[in-house]
């Protein structure tokens, strides 16, 4: 495997770093996070150099789904205290990402474990969510993508007689001023 310089998941690959490994195929390889926010944090990284989320091969992308699939099983039915997963990628600095090597967290979760995300989970308009669909879809539909099944999107959302509700086990912080969210997305265990 060519190793890019200074990456140190790629030292981690090709065994020039240390790590506690946990799954190796052709694809795709798997150690322990050395900052973890719970015990059994596990990163799944290609074993080839990338970057952000869609510079990762198709096959490859899909692999690591496949695997964090497997290793939270694994978790699950292991000693390590494990009610539940969660998954996360950080694609990009404002997304949170620190180690340009794309990765996929996988960690378990259990109540009061101190993991949080900083959000603002208000809800939005219907116009709103249209327009952001629009937005999302007018690339997609430009690229003769999406919508396989019905060819049509748009239509199937039944209208809200109620206003939206904040979800339950998120802030419930008031509107949010213009500008970047506050604070870190993976936040158990700060990092200097
Ligand atoms: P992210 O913010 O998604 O880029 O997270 C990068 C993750 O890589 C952090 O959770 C770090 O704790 C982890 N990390 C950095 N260096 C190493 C390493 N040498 N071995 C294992 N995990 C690492
Ligand atoms: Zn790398």
């Amino acid at each position: 495997m060519t190793e890019k310089p200074d990456c140190i998941f790629c030292g981690i690959v090709d065994r020039h770093a240390g790590s506690d490994i946990v799954w190796e195929d052709k694809l795709v390889l798997a150690f322990m996070d050395i900052n973890p926010v719970t015990d059994g944090h596990v990163l799944v990284i290609p074993k080839v150099h990338s970057v952000g989320l869609t510079d990762i091969a198709p096959e490859t992308a899909g692999r690591m789904m496949t695997v964090a699939q497997r290793l939270a099983q694994a978790m699950k039915d292991s000693d390590l205290r494990c009610d539940g997963v969660n998954l996360f990628f950080a694609d990009g600095e404002a997304a949170f990402q620190e180690v340009f090597h794309s990765h996929l967290h996988v960690f378990p979760r259990f109540p009061d474990d101190g993991f949080t995300i900083g959000a603002h989970w208000d809800g939005r308009s219907n116009e709103s969510l249209t327009a952001s669909a629009l937005a999302i879809r007018a690339v997609l539909d430009r690229d003769g993508d999406g919508l396989e099944l019905t060819g049509r999107g748009g239509e199937t959302r039944p209208e809200r007689d109620v206003p939206p509700r904040p979800r339950s086990g998120h802030s419930t912080s008031p509107p949010r001023p213009a500008g970047p969210p506050a604070g870190r997305g993976l936040a158990a265990n700060p990092r200097p």
